[in-house]
């Protein structure tokens, strides 16, 4: 059966980009794939957290997506660093992958932002640790929003560079899984920008745990344009705050872009924001009950993650024997 991995760092602000390009994609993937769905905590520290927040985050990725409707008995779910093999396999990628290809990430470029020899080594690394953790557990495809597919690429060319040095066909070359609407979120106040949890601005993101006051609030205070609907959504070309509401209302209601706009033609972005607010309030209210009714129960969680992370080392350690031998690790 082919396999799945991806993750979300626990960096706090769980947001709807997270939702409509993961979570809400894994669900599906559960019966048709063997899924492992990771908490990534050790991504997370590549930029500074507070560690009892750290600890508090990482129980609400887990709560948000068992909210979302991971089914932890499917599909393991555990956090990162309770597996050593992730942090094993990426060293040996960091002395796998080349400086070159680094140096092309657009992510670092943007997390790093203009002092770029304050960031962590960590960060510039990350990458690599990503590689790890697909390839730790020989995963043949990956679910992820669009702003990762410059990551994937170089998990391939990881894969494939491991292979020929040290011939062997042990990794697979893995598979993006990219679903259409909701690939890309855009923050709220900039649509140029993606949506990020690690956005400093409240009012840039909707919150997996916003009431609907706050939605509200938010939504009527998002970015947009004086014009009015066009009839089609093609229309809106170099409009990128309408485009992202349009698409985020698509995405949360199944309907198209083009039924949003038709819907909504020759109004104004203030009759849109009210439908919207709708749809959001309507399809998040469900996951954020049921995120604060599983963050009361720390013990479950904490359970849940310790037998996914037994479950996970049970596929890593055989693969971790054959990397320590290709590469001639005496054990
Ligand atoms: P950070 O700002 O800390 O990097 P993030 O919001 O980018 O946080 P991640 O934990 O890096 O979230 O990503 C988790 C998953 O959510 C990934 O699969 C990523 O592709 C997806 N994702 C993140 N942001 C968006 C977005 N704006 N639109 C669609 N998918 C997104
Ligand atoms: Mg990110």
């Amino acid at each position: 059966m082919n396999r799945v991995f991806s993750g979300a760092q626990p960096s706090g602000n769980m947001h709807l980009g997270n939702y409509l390009g993961a979570f809400r994609n894994w669900v599906g993937l559960q019966d048709d794939y063997e899924c492992i769905y990771c908490v990534v905590d050790m991504h997370a520290i590549t930029v500074w957290q507070d560690p009892a927040e750290l600890v508090a985050q990482t129980r609400e990725a887990a709560a948000a997506y068992i909210a979302s409707g991971v089914d932890p008995e499917k599909s393991i779910l555990f956090n990162q660093s309770q597996v050593a093999g992730h942090a094993e396999l990426a060293w040996v990628f960091n002395c796998v992958a080349r400086i070159g290809w680094l140096n092309r990430m657009t992510q670092f470029k943007d997390k790093a932002g203009k002092n770029r020899e304050k960031a962590s080594a960590g960060l510039y690394v990350y990458p690599n640790l990503m590689a790890a953790d697909i390839l730790l557990y020989l995963a043949t495809h990956v679910p992820v929003g669009e702003d990762q597919k410059q990551h994937l690429e170089l998990t391939r060319d990881v894969a494939q560079k491991f292979n020929h040095d040290y011939d062997t066909e042990l990794f697979p070359i893995v598979e993006p899984i990219i679903m259409g609407e909701g690939a890309r979120i855009m923050s709220l106040r900039d649509g140029t920008k993606k949506m990020s949890k690690s956005d400093p601005s409240e009012y840039s993101r909707i919150n997996l745990n916003d009431d609907a006051d706050t939605l509200a609030q938010k939504i009527r205070k998002a970015k947009t344009d004086p014009e009015l609907l066009p009839a089609k959504a093609d229309e809106l070309e170099g409009r990128p705050e309408a485009q992202n509401l349009i698409g985020i209302y698509a995405a949360l209601s199944a309907r198209s872009r083009d039924e949003i706009c038709l819907e909504y033609e020759g109004k104004g972005f203030g009759d849109v924001k009210k439908g919207l607010t709708e749809v959001v309030v309507d399809k998040l209210a469900p996951i954020t009950e049921e995120m604060a009714r599983l963050q009361k129960d720390n013990a479950y969680i904490d359970s849940i993650l310790r037998d996914g992370a037994e479950r996970a080392r049970a596929i890593a350690e055989p693969v971790m024997a054959d990397v320590r031998k290709a590469v001639g690790f005496l054990s």
